[in-house]
């Protein structure tokens, strides 16, 4: 079973907007085991979407198109389909009553091209829409490729998509079984090295699938089992989650898709009933920032410091301008100073420090991409650790903050863990 997305659209091709449609739909038919082949776009011009089309059938499954379902004669997707089908159009009662619904409500005139939103055409299936005036379409052909054909606008494609087409796909196309899924989170290693490293699970593995995709700052791995109850799944699920904890284990911070490093970490310090604080220089508040994005944090985070020139490093943090002026501001010493000057200061449990170098330029004859990050706890002990992240200034910082919370979760993970 594989599939085409065409995405409609000139403002695509001329890179007004990004194609977002085809990301979702992409992740949403690999979790359905679909296979996507082809994802194209074409402009709204009939000729050329006329011959996508043709295209398309003769090449996939399912052809799923986005875009051009609304009222203006721009929008030319479904009669260009209908056309290549030899279907008429039909009027979708129920989406017509809603139409002139939506026009009294709102008291507007409604032009009469608006109609052409609520048709679809024979032999195929409309699905509503939610969010919109616009209908989808589904056609399931005799022979030959079958349609989908979804609005533009993310906001009435996606639940289209959730809530109608995928059921529909998962009948006709997914047998009697049931896909499973589990998200697997990780931070401190590379997609590329990742993806080596488990090079010959992903290649052999038919179930459960392991389709990884990297994010800003992190790899995710998604798990789809098919099985026939969740049972099933779930044994199908923690044997290869085994697998693949051998390998790199040590990575994995977190599961599911809504989750974060910083998420996790902070409930876990919750849960440990532990405080923590930092004190910042060229991450300029984003570590805190990052743990007050996460409802409850005030359970464990009272405040901390924002200690960007050296003088800040000096005058809140008490650490003596000649000591810092000896060591460098970007050294072990001041990291390990800074944190253990926060730790008392705030009285918490574990305090973290950052310096380093956003860049682009140098500082202290060190390269952008250098930092220091310190680490005092409640016992006393201190330490710091270096890292050289890439030169971009905002990868830096965002690396230096989540290093640090992987730093944290490595202690909770050895010192605290029950
Ligand atoms: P409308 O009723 O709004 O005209 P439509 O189904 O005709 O909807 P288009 O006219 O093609 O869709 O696009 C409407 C808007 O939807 C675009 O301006 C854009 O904001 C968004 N959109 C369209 N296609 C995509 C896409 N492939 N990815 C992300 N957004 C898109
Ligand atoms: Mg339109």
């Amino acid at each position: 079973m594989h599939a085409e997305i065409i995405a409609v659209g000139t403002e695509i091709l001329l890179g007004q907007i990004v194609n977002t449609n085809a990301t979702f739909l992409s992740e949403q038919l690999a979790q359905l085991g679909i296979d996507v082949y082809y994802q194209s776009v074409v402009g709204d011009n009939a000729k050329r979407l006329a011959q996508a089309i043709k295209i398309a059938a003769k090449r996939n499954d399912l052809v799923i198109l986005t875009g051009g379902l609304g009222p203006t004669p721009d929008d030319l997707t479904k009669q260009t389909v209908a056309a290549f089908l030899g279907k008429k159009l039909c009027q979708d009662d129920v989406a017509q009553a809603k139409m002139y619904d939506f026009f009294a409500k709102s008291k507007q005139e409604m032009a009469p091209n608006n109609l052409l939103q609520t048709m679809y055409f024979e032999d195929a299936q409309p699905l509503a829409n939610e969010t919109g005036l616009a209908v989808g379409i589904y056609y399931q052909a005799m022979t030959g490729a079958d349609f989908l054909l979804l609005p533009g606008p993310p906001n009435e494609l996606k639940p289209m998509f959730l809530h109608q087409a995928k059921p529909l796909l998962q009948k006709n196309y997914c047998s009697g079984q049931q896909l499973y899924s589990r998200v697997l989170r990780f931070f401190g290693i590379g997609e590329s090295i990742l993806v080596t490293k488990l090079a010959d699970l992903i290649d052999k593995q038919t179930n459960p699938t392991i389709a990884p995709y990297a994010k800003t700052n992190e790899v995710t791995l998604r798990l789809t089992a098919s099985a026939d109850n969740q049972e099933n799944a779930k044994r199908l699920l923690d044997e290869i989650e085994e697998k693949i904890k051998q390998r790199v284990g040590k990575y994995l911070y977190g599961y599911g898709d809504e989750n974060s490093l910083p998420l996790v970490v902070v409930n876990k310090l919750k849960q440990a009933k532990l405080t923590i604080s930092a004190s910042e220089s060229l991450t300029g508040g984003l570590f805190q920032k990052m743990v007050t994005d996460v409802a409850g944090a005030s359970e464990i985070f009272a405040g901390g410091f924002v200690t960007y020139a050296k003088e800040a490093k000096a005058n809140l943090l008490d650490i003596d301008i000649a000591t810092l002026d000896k060591n460098g501001v970007v050294s072990f010493e001041t990291a390990c100073l800074m944190a253990k000057h926060t730790q008392e200061k705030l009285a918490c449990d574990i305090a973290v420090s950052f310096t380093g170098v956003a860049g682009p330029a140098t500082l202290e004859n060190q390269p952008a991409g250098t930092v220091w990050i310190g680490l005092a706890q409640k016992d006393g002990s201190v330490t710091a650790r270096k890292f050289i992240f890439p030169k971009q200034r905002e990868l830096v910082r965002e690396k230096a903050a989540l290093s640090a919370f992987a730093w944290i979760n490595e202690i909770l993970e050895q010192k605290y863990k029950h």
